[in-house]
């Protein structure tokens, strides 16, 4: 009976030569072993698979651009330029007559949409959608399969996913692609990398299958949260679209469209009995969910609806509308407050970006005692922040008479600086002119200018350097409502290409040399 079910199976598909034998092969085993043998039970699990994989089989696309529009705009507020380069990738498709053999990679912060934006990928194309994690993957086998002589052996994650959608030509997509681990076990990159490529994917070799599949149609698509951990061979061969987080006006319009009338949606509500005003939202927004994406918003007004449900419960007819008032009862105490630009001698604000996406680095520094010269640094700084400071402390240092400020004064300073918040490890170059702003504040005895965000490497000659991030140190600037900035010079061009929403009310300093910066300051 078994084996009349994996012939059924088989109807209608294209096999190739080697399968169509293999299976073959197989099935007869399986005629003459024992139903209640180990053997038959390995030889028929094997056959399951074999026969399950869709063959031949592909979805056509539908490649008609509109409607990609149209889905992209349903389920995305904002995203623009991501939309954009999604609707040219496919327009390139229906050029071409398919979109295979490509990798998108989606980069950027936590809960900014990339899954979903997968989503809408295959809905557009009509493909079925597979997803799964490669985050912490440590063993090769959980992509290429294990070898048959294994007890329990399996297949990879590939042929899994095949299993599931039925066509040879799904989108899959691969997240945390920037967690790939490694072990002892063989190295998941370089499997990946085999598997991705379409060079060598239309030959993908699963080892618990042991028959080649052709991948080269499987549209993927991977996600990550920052490029630096990803392997170089495998971001060669991806179309890098970055997402970079989103501003207050862009979160507000996401709640009001999306994220609340899904959790009233889930909650079995009405809209007219319960709703939320824009400066309610907008308090959420700035009190309790200040961050690049927007997962964290979700999970609070989330709360708001489960906590305003228990008072439906009792009155199921009164209709209830939810003020800036009533969040600190349903939210508790906001865990941002709007708080005052930061102020005083050695206190001075950088623009920081990192995979969670872009941030205020705020740094101190202070003048510890006079016995004798030094300088000190804490808050988790990586190798090349050190340095930056080491950098900054010796321009500074070296410059005293040229800015204004005592020659004397490192001569007898030990000065300790330090890059709160001590327990989030920081890296990176672009530090150096604020820490530069802050020792000269020092040694000025004088509190820089407020209001004024910035970033940039400083070299020992006083040169500033470009650094990346510039769109998402922007919105970062724009949350903590900073709308001053000094920038390098060489990153002018970064900041012009941005959005009008994004430089609308900001005033940019552009700065090749560390007096330009100094100028500004103070
Ligand atoms: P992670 O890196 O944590 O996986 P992600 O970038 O994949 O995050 P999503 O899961 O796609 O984030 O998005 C989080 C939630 O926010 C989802 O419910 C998603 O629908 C919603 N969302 C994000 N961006 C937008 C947007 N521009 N318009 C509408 N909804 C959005
Ligand atoms: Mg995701």
């Amino acid at each position: 009976a078994d084996i009349e079910q994996f012939r059924e199976r088989l109807k209608g598909k294209q096999l190739p030569e080697a399968a169509q034998d293999k299976i073959e092969e197989e099935l007869n085993k399986l005629s003459v072993l024992e139903t209640g043998s180990p053997e038959y039970a390995v030889t028929r699990n094997y056959l399951d698979w074999a026969t399950a994989m869709p063959w031949g089989l592909t979805h056509t696309d539908k490649l008609d651009i509109p409607r990609a529009r149209r889905i992209l705009d349903r389920d995305h507020d904002g995203l623009e330029d991501v939309k954009q380069r999604i609707l040219e990738f496919l327009a390139l498709g229906t050029f071409k007559g398919s979109v295979g053999g490509s990798i998108i990679l989606l980069v950027g912060p936590p809960g900014v949409g990339k899954t979903s934006i997968g989503h809408s990928i295959a809905e557009s194309l009509g493909r079925p959608f597979y997803r799964f994690s490669v985050g912490g993957m440590r063993d090769e086998a959980e992509i290429k399969g294990h070898r048959r002589t294994y007890i329990g052996a399996m297949p990879g994650k590939f042929v899994q996913a095949l299993k599931d959608v039925k066509v040879m030509n799904p989108v899959i997509m691969l997240d945390e692609i920037d967690k790939l681990g490694s072990s002892h076990q063989g190295d998941p990159a370089s499997a990946l990398l085999e598997t991705l490529d379409p060079e060598q994917n239309n030959q993908f070799l699963d080892h618990y299958l042991d028959l080649r599949l052709d991948l080269s149609k499987v549209l993927f698509v991977c996600t990550a949260n920052t490029l630096d951990s990803i392997p170089g061979p495998l971001l060669d061969r991806m179309d890098v679209i970055r997402l970079s987080g989103y501003i207050a006006e862009e979160k507000l319009a996401i709640a009001k469209h999306h994220l609340w009338p899904r959790q009233l949606e889930r909650a079995g509500l009405r809209k007219s009995q319960l709703r939320i005003t824009d400066k309610a939202l907008r308090q959420v927004i700035e009190g309790y969910a200040r961050e690049a994406g927007v997962r964290n918003l979700e999970k609070q007004l989330a709360k708001v609806v489960r906590k305003s449900v228990m008072k439906l419960i009792d009155e199921p007819d009164q209709k209830l509308s939810i003020k800036p008032e009533s969040l600190q009862e349903l939210l508790g105490t906001p865990a941002f407050r709007t708080e005052k630009p930061l102020k005083g001698v050695g206190v001075v604000t950088g623009l920081a970006w990192t995979s969670m996406g872009g941030a205020t680095l705020p740094i101190e520094a202070n003048r510890v005692h006079t016995l004798n010269r030094g300088f000190k640094l804490t808050g988790k700084l990586g190798e090349v922040m050190k340095e930056s400071a080491e950098i900054a402390y010796s321009y500074i240092c070296a410059n005293l008479r040229e800015y204004q400020a005592d020659t004397a004064f490192f001569d007898e300073a030990f000065v300790h600086m330090h890059v709160p918040e001590g327990a989030t490890p920081k890296d990176g170059p672009s530090a150096g002119v604020t820490m530069a702003s802050s020792l000269l504040s020092l040694a000025r005895n004088k509190a820089p200018r407020t209001g004024v965000a910035m970033t940039g490497e400083i070299t020992l000659t006083g040169q500033v350097l470009p650094v990346g991030g510039i769109r998402e140190k922007a919105i970062a600037a724009r949350r903590q409502s900073i709308f001053e900035l000094i920038l390098p010079e060489a990153n002018r061009g970064d900041y012009e290409e941005l959005p009008d929403y994004l430089q609308a009310g900001m005033t940019i300093h552009f700065a090749a040399r560390y007096s330009d910066v100094a100028k500004v300051l103070f």
